[in-house]
């Protein structure tokens, strides 16, 4: 269509018929034919394309075949009438082709354009175009034919242009000029990664518009014009469903890999850092070139003195999580993963590193960590990683022996009653700065609970001053304290790995535990044998209330003697014939029932017990006979003392004066206000109260300035043997005459011998029990011996009887 405009402006020059140039005719057919084949392929290539483009491309190379087809069959027909029809679908198609071409830029484009009012606008005047130019036969206002011939005698029918062709060709520049602006707005707007799309697409059209323009100005006798149009459709299939946009990709994977909060490096085949990524260079420290270090620097980072770094590389994967101290003393967590690539053969041609910064995560976990495997308060261990820890180095040294080190301070919970949980507080965290002080280095400590500590040391480290002196230096020397911080420890060495560390550790708890009162003790050590007493004393624990309901605890009772040898009354002493045992004093089951808080059971049996017999004695005329019971401590803690032996007397009919209550002065000391409160009651109630083991306690003569009490009941230590004899009577007699002057009957236990009696009578003692005259016996040895006599009375009877 060019030329033939070009032959209309350059004059109506005809070419007719005398044509030399023969093959002409074939090379524009093999052309054209080419291109045929090209869009066919392309065509059919569509079809396998999964690109949303795909359908728009398809309908462009359909609407591009139809023209250049009936170009073909132009130029091969001599027909007139097929001419004429070939004609119009080559003029109408190119419509529809650039209609298409609209259609498929938009959509390339991302512009609203199917179904719309612009689409119905362009298919409209495309459709009138088409119409007009149905009626060509009729009117000729589009073209007319003139014959050409070519020099092989061929003969084909050129059109001339007529004045509606012009207006056709108008419509048609139109068309591919609105594509183009619209590829040229996108390619300013868009971003520069995406302008090469934009801009292939930009070259296709001007390509064809360069072949055009040089066709116009070279007119040829056959019509070129669909080469450039053909080629066209081709170029915009190849770059819309073959062509893989490399820059874009290329920046667009750049761009993301140079933000990402992750670090990459890239390096070569030869490891040479070809890229870091910003964040990258961040973590490594380096300035913006400064990356020629970064495969030693990675290697470092990551071999450490773990791992060989050669042979990870070998691998061609690895993953490792890496602490690093940085100069500033940071600790930074890194996450470092490293990978090879190969080509296509396995060939080395590079590897990348991605680095994660995981110190946040870390920091989180280490936080948790340390919440699940440390006390809070003191920020020590606490019991079960304690006891985990210990199991490892157990396990990882065989050879080295191991002391367990437990501490437990003394009546703790009245240091939290008397200066609050603030300053009970402040006592654990000190304690526990002291053992972090103590410790050597592989030496593992926790706190195992409230006041407990624990602690394994090798053995050769051990050294008991350091808890029977220093510790206690520690925790006495706060002056606003007046209770004094005692600290109990136990000591178990490891002799046997395979019991668990927990039984280790109760172990040393264990002979901790038979620190008793003893103000002196600091530190107790475990042996079997404790281990023996322990089950021992559980054991007998474990059958008080069998031996209570059985009878196997039985009252035994010592006559208590005036000056004169009359019995006045009896001490009602328990001995518990024990199926397994065998017949125990209270001095072997006493210290357990105390412990567990048992003697409670045994005492109210024997106070029971001691009013039965006093019932039965005055039903029987032993009207006269007191008793006396004890009165463990511990019973205080328990029951209302008092209130058990008012109703007892109320329940057997007993006058409470025929009951004699010992306690001791040591039962006094704890919470005495409370403790003088119910002796007076007691003795208000009609009791008599004694103090019992008097001299044996801490403060016995303060004690006697504050308690009302009716008997004194001297220590029978003051009898025992000693270096200074005259010394020991003089306190005796001292003892004696301060009763005296209080105006408190004495009575002395564990009289042995004539001579004894003899100065405790001169020195005014009013009573005696003892061997001298009588050991304990049962109730019915006892009342056959003495009461049944008639005469109840036994002058240095038991003196042969010191054995018992
Ligand atoms: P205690 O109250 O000081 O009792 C006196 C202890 O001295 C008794 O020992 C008695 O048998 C013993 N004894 C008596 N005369 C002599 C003597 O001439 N020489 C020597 N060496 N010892 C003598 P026993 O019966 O073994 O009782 C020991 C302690 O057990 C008692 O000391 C008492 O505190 C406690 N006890 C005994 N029975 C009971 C009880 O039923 N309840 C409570 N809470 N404690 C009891
Ligand atoms: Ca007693
Ligand atoms: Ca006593």
């Amino acid at each position: 269509m060019w030329r033939s405009l070009v032959a209309r402006l350059t004059g109506g020059q005809k070419v007719v018929g005398s044509n030399p140039v023969i093959p002409i005719m074939y090379i524009f057919a093999s052309i054209i034919s080419a291109l045929i084949l090209v869009l066919v392929i392309c065509l059919i290539r569509t079809f396998k394309s999964k690109k949303p483009i795909a359908k728009e491309t398809r309908q462009l190379l359909i609407s591009a075949l139809i023209p250049i087809v009936s170009n073909l069959v132009v130029v091969f027909s001599s027909n007139y009438q097929l001419s004429g029809i070939c004609y119009f679908l080559y003029f109408s198609s190119t419509d529809w082709m650039l209609a298409f071409m609209i259609r498929f830029t938009c959509k390339y484009c991302g512009y609203e354009y199917r179904k719309t009012l612009k689409e119905r606008l362009v298919g409209t005047f495309c459709g009138l175009d088409t119409l007009i130019m149905v009626f060509n036969p009729f009117f000729h206002h589009v073209f007319s034919s003139e014959e050409v011939l070519f020099g092989n005698g061929h003969l084909y029918y050129n059109y001339v242009s007529e004045w509606y062709h012009y207006i056709h060709l108008g419509l048609s520049y139109v068309l591919a000029a609105v594509c183009l602006v619209l590829l040229l707005i996108r390619f300013i707007k868009s971003s520069s990664i995406y302008r090469e799309r934009y801009f292939v697409m930009i070259m296709s059209v001007l390509v064809v518009a360069g072949w055009e323009l040089y066709y116009i100005l070279n007119p040829n006798v056959l019509e070129y014009s669909m080469v450039g149009y053909g080629s066209m459709a081709v170029l915009i299939y190849y770059f819309a469903l073959e062509y893989k946009p490399f820059v874009a990709t290329y920046r667009l994977l750049s761009e993301v890999v140079g933000n990402i909060s992750e670090g990459i490096v890239f390096f070569d085949e030869n490891n040479i850092c070809i890229f870091a990524n910003n964040k990258a260079k961040e973590m490594l420290g380096y300035g913006q070139d400064q990356i020629e270090g970064a495969w030693k620097d990675i290697m470092m980072m990551t071999a450490g003195d773990e791992f060989d770094f050669e042979d990870i590389t070998r691998e061609g994967y690895f993953q490792c999580v890496r602490n690093i101290t940085k100069e500033e003393g940071e600790r930074i967590t890194y996450e470092i993963e490293y990978q090879q690539v190969l080509d296509k053969k396995e060939k080395y041609t590079g590897a990348f590193v991605a680095l994660k910064d995981r110190t946040e995560e870390q920091k989180k976990l280490d936080e948790e960590r340390f919440v699940a495997t440390h006390d809070r308060l003191t920020g020590l261990y606490n019991a079960d990683y304690l006891y985990s820890r210990v199991e490892k180095t157990l396990k990882e040294n065989p050879n080295q022996r191991y002391i367990v080190v437990t501490s437990d301070i003394k009546g703790f919970k009245m240091v939290n009653d008397i200066y609050g949980t603030r300053t009970g507080d402040d006592i654990l965290i000190k304690i526990a700065r002291l053992i972090e002080g103590y410790a050597s280095k592989d030496t593992i400590y926790g706190r195992i609970s409230n006041d407990k500590f624990g602690l394994i040391m090798r053995r050769e480290r051990y050294r008991e001053s350091l808890f029977s002196e220093d510790m206690v230096k520690a925790t006495t020397s706060n002056p606003d304290m007046f209770y004094p911080i005692i600290i109990h420890v136990g000591v178990y060495e490891v002799t046997d790995r395979r019991i668990p560390v927990s039984v280790m550790f109760d172990r040393a708890f264990m002979a901790l535990s038979t620190i008793k009162n003893d103000m002196q003790k600091r530190v107790a050590y475990y042996d079997s044998n404790l281990r023996e007493d322990m089950l021992w004393e559980q054991r007998v624990a474990g059958s008080i209330d069998a031996g209570l309901s059985t009878q196997q605890i039985i009252p035994y009772m010592q006559a208590q003697v005036d000056v004169d040898g009359n019995i006045q009354g009896v001490e009602l002493l328990a001995r518990w014939m024990h199926p397994t045992e065998g017949f125990l004093k209270p001095r072997r089951f006493l210290p357990t029932l105390e412990k567990n808080g048992y003697v409670v059971k045994l005492d109210q049996y024997m106070w029971e017990r001691a009013c039965s017999i006093i019932k039965k004695w005055e039903s029987e005329g032993w009207e006269d006979l007191y008793i006396s019971v004890n009165i463990s401590p511990v019973d205080f803690f328990f029951i209302d003392v008092v209130e058990s032996f008012k109703s007892l007397v109320e329940l057997y009919e007993v006058d409470p004066k025929k009951l004699r209550l010992e306690i001791t002065e040591n039962a006094m000391m704890y919470n005495s206000g409370h403790r003088i409160e119910s002796i007076e009651r007691l003795r208000e109630a009609g009791f008599l109260v004694e103090m019992d083991d008097f001299g044996n306690g801490f403060s016995s003569l303060n004690m006697l300035k504050d308690t009302p009490i009716d008997v004194i009941k001297i220590d029978m230590a003051f009898l025992d043997e000693t270096k200074n004899p005259k010394r020991a009577k003089q306190i005796l007699e001292s003892m004696i005459a301060l009763a005296k002057k209080l105006e408190i009957p004495v009575i002395t236990e564990g009289v042995e011998t004539a001579e004894q009696v003899q100065y405790l009578t001169e020195m005014g003692c009013d009573m005696f029990q003892g061997y001298y005259f009588a050991k304990a016996f049962p109730m019915e040895e006892f009342e056959d011996r003495y009461l049944r006599s008639g005469e109840k009375l036994i002058i240095a009877n038991g003196g042969n009887d010191v054995l018992y």
